[in-house]
């Protein structure tokens, strides 16, 4: 839920958001926890800190507070004796996002991150409660920006929309002040001395003070990826946390095969982009790419799977010697080791030919309509180039929000590339206007914002008209260049794989031994999410038989 809602998830969901477990369930769960007293006053949790893990209350009260804009604790929920508390940081070890105190002297029974998992795999329908509970307390704490870190900056601002978008798309609350209209924004430009000119900042949970931060580092201020341990070898090494990667995640996780997750930029690769995928198979009313994604995110994480988000693969630097195990360049520096390699980097949006598109990509050049785009719209003029089904959803969500949208293709008609479904309901769209056989000629504006776009049409003639956002759906490229030279790739880029990429290889097998790749990266696969997803369940089963294999070429070295 986004936020600015009327009705707050904590109103209408409490009972699934704060259940209490009963003495017998208590009982059942000590396996899993240790016990440990607090004193009146003591800290149970502190935002920005990693704390002990799921804490069930076994006697006592503790208040739980988030910090409101001011800094002053605001009161979430007090738990008492069978309730616990906690939320989905616990379930990977990351920072608290909320403070937590004894009221009075406190019996707990905490819960290890590690035990945490086992005891949903052991005690599936409690365990299923407590997830339920856990990521509804994420969402209410997205809804209100709660114990996130604060952005100060002006909200149109090209650094203010990347850090709101990298922050949303990693599922991580935060909150926006903008000096324009806030006074608590102007106060704290003032307490920590900052020159406008060098807005925004960003004000850490930890306390720490960030200027214009990259999405690196702000994360690992947060806290939201850690370092890697190089002595650590998983059993696999997912690049990409699109559909493909996280599939692979959860099927690997599940049965049992440590497996590490890398991902550029956040969960849920272009699907995370999708304003509603209607045509993923279960829900037939359709579901946001990132609901889908975030669910998915979620259960791998339930099921094991390490996630290191943001941290870009550089390299595959291949074999290290005769281990047989492989190692992974890291953009920071860092390596990460493994017995094998899922490559699910996918794709990237392709850019559009035409002059000064560099000058209004940050603040009015989007590739992504999610509720933060649709906010900047609202009301106003804007153009959409691209006739494939990515841009026909846009057109459709954006269309709620804009008061007109000109659809700009290339071909003669949206029928070719884009699903039925789609045209249709464009059609129905009254302040939505196809323009047919045409092409951007030209972008006008000053200071990094778009002012005026220009198209031509084929028929002759040139039209402008004054419109700030312009929005580029037009396909994608491989993200493979990281990989050139380790893998074979086909003319376009597109990891080869199967029959092509050697005469003894399976479908997903790459040219390389022990190196797979599936999803949008792969050439010839379906560019679709059940595919992506599909081929991310069916990786697991050869990476099973790999990793036997090479299990039994060691035993028969060693034995030699
Ligand atoms: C706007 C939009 C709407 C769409 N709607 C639909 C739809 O309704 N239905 C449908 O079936 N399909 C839809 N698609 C297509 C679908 O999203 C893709 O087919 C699917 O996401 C491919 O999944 P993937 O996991 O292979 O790759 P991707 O989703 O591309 O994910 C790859 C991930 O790898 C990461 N990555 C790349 N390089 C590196 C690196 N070197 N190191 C670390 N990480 C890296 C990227 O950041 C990304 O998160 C849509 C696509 C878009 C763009």
């Amino acid at each position: 839920m986004a936020a600015g809602t009327t009705t707050s998830i904590i109103e209408t969901r409490r009972h699934q958001m704060f259940p209490t477990l009963t003495p017998a369930e208590i009982e059942r769960l000590r396996r899993f926890g240790a016990p440990r007293s607090y004193d009146a006053g003591e800290a149970l949790a502190k935002a920005g800190q990693v704390g002990h893990g799921l804490t069930i209350i076994l006697g006592g009260e503790v208040a739980v507070t988030q910090r409101a804009r001011s800094g002053a604790p605001e009161l979430i929920v007090i738990h008492g004796p069978g309730a616990f508390m906690g939320e989905l940081a616990q379930l990977s070890g990351r920072p608290a996002l909320v403070d937590a105190h004894a009221k009075g002297a406190v019996e707990a029974l905490i819960v290890a991150p590690d035990r945490l998992r086992a005891l949903f795999i052991a005690e599936a329908e409690l365990g299923e409660r407590i997830m339920r509970a856990l990521i509804l307390r994420r969402v209410g704490l997205i809804e209100t920006g709660g114990g996130g870190p604060v952005i100060i900056g002006h909200s149109e601002s090209g650094d203010v929309l990347r850090l709101r978008g990298f922050l949303s798309r990693n599922g991580h609350p935060h909150q926006t002040l903008n000096p324009d209209t806030d006074p608590e924004a102007r106060a704290l430009i003032d307490r920590f001395h900052v020159d406008p000119g060098q807005l925004p900042i960003v004000l850490c949970p930890g306390g720490q003070l960030l200027h214009n931060p990259d999405e690196n580092q702000l994360a690992r201020c947060i806290g939201l990826v850690r370092a890697i341990d190089p002595d650590r070898l998983y059993d696999v090494a997912i690049v990409g946390a699109g559909p493909a990667g996280l599939a692979t995640a959860v099927y690997a996780g599940s049965e049992g095969l440590s497996a590490l997750v890398l991902d550029c930029r956040s969960f849920g690769g272009q699907a995370g982009a999708s304003a509603r995928i209607e045509n993923y198979l279960g829900f037939p009313t359709g579901i946001t790419g990132m609901a889908l994604m975030a669910r998915a995110y979620n259960q791998a994480q339930k099921f094991g799977a390490e996630m290191a988000i943001p941290d870009e693969a550089v390299a595959l630097t291949g074999m290290e010697a005769e281990s047989g195990d492989f190692a992974l360049s890291l953009f920071n520096a860092e390596r990460a080791r493994a017995r094998s390699v899922v490559v699910a980097s996918g794709a990237r949006y392709r850019r559009l030919n035409v002059s000064r598109l560099d000058d209004f990509e940050a603040t009015s050049v989007h590739y992504w309509a999610s509720p933060i785009e649709a906010k900047l719209v609202t009301g106003q003029e804007i153009a959409l180039v691209g006739a494939g089904n990515s841009a026909g959803q846009a057109t459709v969500y954006l269309a709620r929000h804009a008061a007109k949208v000109w659809l700009i293709v290339r071909g003669r008609s949206l029928e070719a590339s884009m699903s039925r479904y789609l045209v249709d309901r464009i059609r129905g769209l009254e302040n939505v206007t196809l323009v047919t056989e045409a092409e951007v000629s030209g972008l006008d504006g000053s200071h990094g914002t778009l002012e005026a776009v220009r198209w031509r049409l084929a028929v002759g003639g040139e039209i402008e008209r004054q419109i700030r956002h312009l929005f580029l759906f037009i396909g994608a490229e491989p993200n493979s260049n990281w990989l050139a030279g380790a893998l074979k790739l086909d003319a376009k880029g597109f990891i080869v794989t199967g029959r092509e990429a050697g005469s003894t290889r399976q479908l997903l097998e790459t040219s390389r031994d022990g190196v797979f790749a599936i999803g949008d990266v792969r050439a010839g696969s379906i560019k679709r999410v059940a595919a992506a997803v599909g081929e991310g369940a069916q990786v697991v089963a050869m990476l099973h038989a790999y990793l036997a294999a090479s299990d039994r070429t060691k035993s028969a070295q060693h034995r030699h």
